[in-house]
């Protein structure tokens, strides 16, 4: 279940709370937990008033009491309808705080930002200065919850253009709320892990963010084949379907259900993009295009599509 070291994090990224129970923290590593403490991405937080009985299976929510003994130990108890008093094990009220500043810090330094970090919003929107990526100094912006009800009003406090490089944490933001290139946002788990300390993959920036630099003119002055085309065409449709499957992925974790990856035919694609059958077979044995390649591949594997991060 903890296969990402840093999956609190992003489970905290789209929790407005970020205020985690001990029960939260099961099954985490004592050595993971101990080293996100000492990053302080993990922070000590006030004990829990509340716990959940575990006495029984009714998962009422009890006030718990403490109550100090004569050698001058605390215990602390609740009352189960069912087992009457209920002692509640110290750890059990713990409860932590998720603190991005870190991993920010981590990434700033990855890039060799140059100027003044800032908090412009605060929790959700910070400027990391100025970095140098794919040959070009480039504002660094950090977003969090682009996917929340305020997130229109968030967008404001963003720059605009072909030149910020926007990281995001939590859910992706509907496309046209940031009037910044597809290629220049940029999903931070898809490119920060732990491995002792906190690790950014800068060359999977770096070759993200050439496509942004090639000036759109240019490729469309370019006189364009119909299998170009239908190649052009098909990689906006599998980008929508990618993205949409990964939203519905996104839902089923969050509820806890299954998500059943359907099956995209090439006769469906034809349909969607208006085209005939044996164009889209054609373009896709043809073309040699790798981008295309690439997202036919991902839109059939779940695991693909959780990386995706166009
Ligand atoms: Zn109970």
């Amino acid at each position: 279940m903890w296969h990402d070291p840093l999956d609190i994090i992003w489970r905290a990224a789209d929790n407005p709370r970020s205020v985690f129970a001990a029960e939260d923290l099961d099954g985490m590593p004592p050595q993971i937990r101990t080293r996100l403490t000492q990053l302080e991405i993990l922070r000590p937080s006030s004990t829990a008033t509340h716990v959940v009985c575990d006495a029984c299976f009714d998962h009422h929510v009890e006030k718990v009491t403490p109550i100090q003994y004569p050698d001058k130990t605390t215990r602390f108890f609740i009352h189960c309808p069912e087992n009457g008093r209920v002692e509640v094990p110290r750890e059990r009220l713990f409860q932590w705080t998720v603190h991005f500043g870190p991993i920010l810090t981590g990434l700033a330094t990855a890039l060799s930002a140059k100027g003044s970090p800032a908090e412009i919003v605060p929790g959700r929107v910070w400027n990391l200065g100025r970095a140098a990526l794919a040959g070009k100094s480039k504002p660094v912006w950090v977003a969090r919850g682009l996917a929340w009800p305020d997130a229109g009003q968030l967008a404001q406090s963003i720059p605009k253009g072909r030149s910020p490089v926007l990281f995001y944490l939590g859910q992706a933001a509907d496309d046209g709320l940031l009037g910044i290139p597809r290629e220049s946002i940029i999903e931070l788990r898809t490119v920060v892990h732990l491995d002792g300390s906190i690790v950014v993959d800068r060359d999977a920036i770096e070759v993200q963010l050439v496509d942004v630099e090639a000036p759109p003119s240019k490729r469309q002055q370019k006189k364009q084949s119909p299998r170009d085309a239908t190649v052009g065409a098909l990689k906006r449709e599998l980008h929508e379907r990618i993205l949409s499957m990964k939203s519905a992925i996104r839902s089923a974790d969050d509820t806890g259900s299954l998500f059943d990856l359907p099956r995209v035919t090439q006769k469906q694609l034809a349909a969607a993009i208006k085209v005939s059958e044996s164009s889209v077979t054609r373009a896709i044995n043809e073309s040699g295009d790798r981008e295309l390649e690439i997202m036919l591949q991902t839109i059939e594997s779940e695991n693909l599509i959780r990386k995706y991060s166009r």
